[in-house]
Parts: C-alpha cells; structure tokens; sequence
C-alpha cells in the first residue's frame, strides 16, 4: 500500500498565534528562506497542485496557514524568512511573530526546515536550528530541489552539510532528501509524520 496523504483542507490563514485552530491534533511546520521550494513541497505531500500557492510574492505572505490533514494532524505552512528586500523592521516584526507561534503553540509537534540543496549552508538556516535547539523545539532538515544535483553531487552536498551541523550539534537531526519534481522523500516523510502521529498522546491536549 502506497504511503498518502488522502485529504488536505484549508482551514485558515492569521498573522496572530491566538487565532490559529483548536491546539487539539498534532501539528507540524513548514518553514524555509524564501523560494526554497516550500510550497512545492507541500503541493507534493498533500497530492495537490494548488493547496499552498507557489511563488507567492517572497517575503509578501505573513501568514500562520493551517491546513487539516486526513483530519488528524495539521501542516503549518510558514511564511519564507531571509528575504533579502524586507528592511531591518520588517525582519524584527517577522522574527517576533515567528518566535511567538513556534514558543506558545503547544501542540506544534515538530519543524521542517527546509533548505535548498543548491546552496552553500546558509548562517540564516543554522542560526535558526540553534535557535529552536535553544528553546527545546523539535525539528528536521529537509534538503529541497535534489533533482537538481547529480548523485556525486548530492553525495558530496549531504556530507559537507552534515559536517557543518556537527559543528553545533552532537548529533544530525533527522534529514530527509527531497524533489517536488520527482517525488523523491515524499513517502519518507509523510511515514515520519505519521509515527510521530502514534506516539503523541492526545489526552494532552
Ligand atoms: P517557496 O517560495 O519556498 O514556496 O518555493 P516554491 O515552491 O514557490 O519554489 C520556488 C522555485 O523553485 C519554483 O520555481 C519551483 O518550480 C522551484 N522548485 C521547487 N521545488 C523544486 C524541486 O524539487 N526541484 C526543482 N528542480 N525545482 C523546484
């Protein structure tokens, strides 16, 4: 049996962590710089080629958007980060409001964060890793785009960034390599959700 999201419904979109739904199923969120592939990524998991809008304005959509998976857990689509022409205010508000949802909402689960393999590491990525390894937030890596690299390369890729993270961490959080345009990672990553999904205990919430 093929490993899939069945049914994915919008459910509302806020720029306040106070208006977001019921914290009562698990929860998981998506963030990355500005056209890592976000949305292409979430198009891909959910079998939907329009659920989150690819190539929104970067750095336009300030947005906490819920979406309600097989109405039992919720992705979170986060607006992109590092967005070069967003001014020093901007960021501030930005960074604010992300921390407020990430550090209060407490059914969120776990955070993807998603990085484009094309790139060297990014300051912006790792800093926000430590970031959530400072408040105690549990997260994964998602490399994006690796249709784009040849095996040698991707290879190569993965291991330069590993040893970057070694760096400040103990140990390589959980990574899954990925290609909206292939497929590549999808069934990994829905698989991943979904164990989570039977540990979590939902009298907690
Ligand atoms: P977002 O801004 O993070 O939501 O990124 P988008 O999903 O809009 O993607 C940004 C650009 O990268 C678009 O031109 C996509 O077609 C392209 N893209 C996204 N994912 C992939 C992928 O897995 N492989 C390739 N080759 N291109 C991708």
């Amino acid at each position: 049996m093929s490993i899939k999201i069945n049914q994915a419904e919008f459910v509302i979109s806020n720029t306040d962590v106070r208006l977001c739904p019921q914290p009562n199923m698990p929860e998981y969120a998506f963030i990355g710089r500005s056209n890592v592939g976000k949305s292409s990524l979430i198009n891909m998991l959910t079998n939907n080629k329009k659920l989150a809008k690819i190539s929104s304005k970067p750095g336009k959509t300030r947005l906490i958007n819920h979406f309600l998976i097989d109405k039992s857990w919720y992705l979170v689509d986060l607006p992109g980060y590092g967005y070069a022409k967003v001014n020093h205010n901007a960021r501030d508000q930005f960074q604010k409001f992300i921390s407020r949802y990430m550090t209060t909402r407490e059914n969120l689960t776990n955070v993807f964060v998603l990085v484009d393999s094309r790139h060297e590491p990014q300051g912006i990525d790792l800093d926000f890793m430590v970031w959530l390894g400072e408040h105690g937030i549990p997260f994964s890596i998602v490399f994006t785009k690796l249709d784009k690299l040849r095996k040698t390369q991707s290879e190569r890729f993965i291991t330069n960034y590993k040893r970057e993270m070694l760096k400040m961490w103990e140990e390589m959080p959980p990574y899954f390599i990925t290609s909206s345009v292939d497929g590549t990672g999808k069934e990994e990553i829905i698989q991943y959700i979904r164990e989570i999904n039977d540990t979590v205990d939902y009298s907690d919430y």
